[in-house]
């Protein structure tokens, strides 16, 4: 059973991200714009993803009207600029809430957890997630390169499964050292480019992790230019004049 996510996200451009993200991630995104269409979907999704300024409704009263009928999670994701009471929030329903601008990396974290929790279990199924010619399996924790299998330690799997949740998106190195590693890692910042070489090696393909210089580093969707596709090859289709 894959989750369904319910978006209620009114600017066009977060709302992609996130979609695109989640559905990458192995959830199912459905997307709404309006208070009103957050309220009436609520009841048909395992989770809601609710942005706080809406243009009808505000969130924490969409919030409250949601939980009035259902007991689904609700993740509130809130601008900076919004004024917003934590307490308020929690006390009108929400589960946790994501202060934007927010990775996707937090919020699929955040969206983990609470579904664990709401679940009461261990992690519902995930589904792999595939970037270019890597697929990542984390609930079997096993990785494969055009289908076949490869061979990580814990730590690389953790890595490469970080990175994956996030195709083209740098990770700051700070950032993987706190979340893969440890909160209170004051180790060398070397393991961390030890690591990403015996990745590169073990995937075959350097080019996939790139280094972002002075920040971190990315795991590529589709690198060099191997993709024997049509191409959109602009000098090649001459206009079809009558
Ligand atoms: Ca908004």
């Amino acid at each position: 059973m894959v989750v369904r996510v319910l978006v209620v996200e009114d600017d066009p451009s977060i709302a992609d991200a996130i979609v695109s993200g989640l559905r990458r991630n192995g959830f199912d995104p459905t997307l709404v714009g309006t208070g009103a269409d957050a309220i009436a979907g609520a009841s048909d999704v395992d989770l809601v993803v609710l942005d706080l300024g809406l243009p009808d409704l505000d969130g924490t009263e969409v919030c409250r009207r949601i939980r009035e009928r259902s007991s689904v999670p609700i993740i509130v994701a809130s601008a900076r600029s919004e004024e917003f009471d934590r307490v308020v929030l929690l006390e009108s329903g929400a589960d946790d809430y994501v202060v934007k601008p927010f990775g996707l990396r937090e919020l699929i974290a955040r969206i983990r957890a609470v579904a664990r929790r709401s679940a009461g279990g261990p992690t519902s199924e995930v589904a792999p997630i595939s970037v270019g010619a890597i697929t990542v399996d984390e609930r079997r924790r096993s990785v494969a390169v055009d289908g076949e299998d490869v061979q990580l330690t814990a730590r690389e799997f953790d890595l490469l499964a970080y990175l994956a949740r996030d195709p083209g998106g740098v990770a700051r190195r700070s950032d993987i050292l706190h979340d893969v590693w440890d909160p209170n890692w004051f180790g060398s910042a070397k393991t961390l480019d030890v690591h990403v070489a015996s990745l590169r090696r073990k995937l075959g393909h350097p080019e996939w992790i790139e280094a972002v210089r002075g920040v971190g580093f990315r795991l590529v969707e589709h690198p060099g230019g191997d993709r024997s596709g049509p191409g959109d090859g602009a000098a090649t289709s001459p206009p079809s004049d009558p």
